[in-house]
């Protein structure tokens, strides 16, 4: 079987984390041909817009798309890219997978959690105005349709998975109508799962509980904001940001990245981790069916970091970026 695959480097350490994951997804043999094209700051100058009409249409007709971070302007300039490529495509569903490397030395031990994190409204809806020069507002919208989705995506990935327990995460005591609907949603949602127990946190004391206990978490249901900011705690659990993939998906479409942005510091120095990528290649195979590449990817990925020989500065190592590329990639040809 081929696959047509939209592929967008990003910007930043995006293209050089770009073609390490390239190297790895050539190893595994599965017979992907890569659309190449350009998202962020570059297409401003030659399309007048950060995220052109064709990236959208490549994505829509290819239906899967792999994508490295791409800068968002913070304060003033364009709104988020990554932000609107899930809102157009509908990509409601983010999902954020937190599992243990064994051999990688962390606090935590055998931590395997899954973020299910609502990816179009939220605060991230992007209703926000000056109501004069020293005040402004932001409006939070949240829907039953989109708490329902959401919850529902949450309890069939349980249920896909084998996964015992969904824990649903908001500020209900203080947002009262809009993560009071949340939770509403959710618990709607729970009755139709009796096999699968449903339980609830606040936001802040969940924060605690992931850093004291995270081994009694195994999927957590969430909002936009508070699913972007516990994804980022929880790959700190797991030895940070290098290592932590990601997906967004839809009804129709599904894009992989990994939760890490573009470190526009470290752009062009090959020194940062590719696993981050490589792992979101780990879930696109598993997406479209390469089970068997998604598998030998995570295992390779797993033991390059194990033995410890051809890691990159973040885990303690000294390796480029295309060095412990190409260490996962001879692990995944002679596997
Ligand atoms: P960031 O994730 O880019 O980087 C924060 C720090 O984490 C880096 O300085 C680095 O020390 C570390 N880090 C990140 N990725 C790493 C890797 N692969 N290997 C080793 N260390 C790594 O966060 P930021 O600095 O807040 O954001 C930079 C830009 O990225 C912003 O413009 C932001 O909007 C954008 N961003 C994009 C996405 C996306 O494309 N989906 C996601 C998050 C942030």
């Amino acid at each position: 079987m081929s696959y047509k695959i939209t592929l967008l480097p990003g910007d930043g350490i995006g293209p050089e984390i770009t073609t390490a994951m390239k190297k790895v997804v050539a190893a595994t043999g599965v017979d992907i041909e890569f659309e190449e094209l350009a998202a962020g700051e570059e297409t401003i100058a030659t399309d007048n817009t950060p995220l052109p009409d064709k990236v959208l249409e490549s994505i829509k007709k290819n239906k899967v798309a792999i994508k490295g971070p791409i800068t968002t302007p913070v304060g003033s300039g364009f709104r988020s890219v990554n932000v609107a490529l899930r809102k157009k495509l509908d990509l409601y569903a983010c999902l954020r997978p937190t599992k243990s490397i064994k051999g990688l030395k962390t606090p935590f031990k055998d931590i395997d959690l899954v973020i299910v994190r609502e990816n179009t409204e939220d605060l991230y809806a992007g209703i926000e105005r000056m109501i004069n020069d020293d005040k402004a507002e932001s409006i939070k919208i949240i829907t039953r349709q989109a708490s329902e989705k959401i919850a529902k995506f949450a309890f069939d990935y349980a249920k896909k998975y084998g996964r015992k327990k969904v824990t649903s995460v908001t500020k209900a005591n203080i947002m009262k109508y809009t993560d009071g609907l949340f939770f509403e949603a959710c618990r709607e949602i729970a009755q139709r799962y009796p096999d699968i127990e449903y339980e609830e946190r606040l936001i802040d004391a969940m924060s605690m509980q992931l850093v004291i206990k995270p081994n009694q978490y195994d999927v957590i249901v969430t909002e936009n904001l508070y699913g972007d900011i516990l994804s980022d705690l929880c790959a700190g659990l797991i030895g940070g940001l290098g290592v932590a993939p990601g997906a967004n998906i839809g009804d129709d479409s599904a894009v992989f990245e990994p939760i890490h942005g573009s470190a526009p510091k470290h752009a062009g120095k090959q020194k940062v981790n590719p696993s981050a990528l490589i792992l979101s290649a780990a879930l696109m195979f598993r997406h479209i069916g390469e089970n068997d590449a998604a598998n030998k990817v995570e295992d390779c990925v797993n033991r390059v970091i194990s033995e410890g020989k051809t890691i990159t500065y973040d885990l303690g190592g000294t390796a480029t970026t295309q060095e412990m590329a190409e260490a996962i990639a001879d692990k995944v040809k002679n596997r």
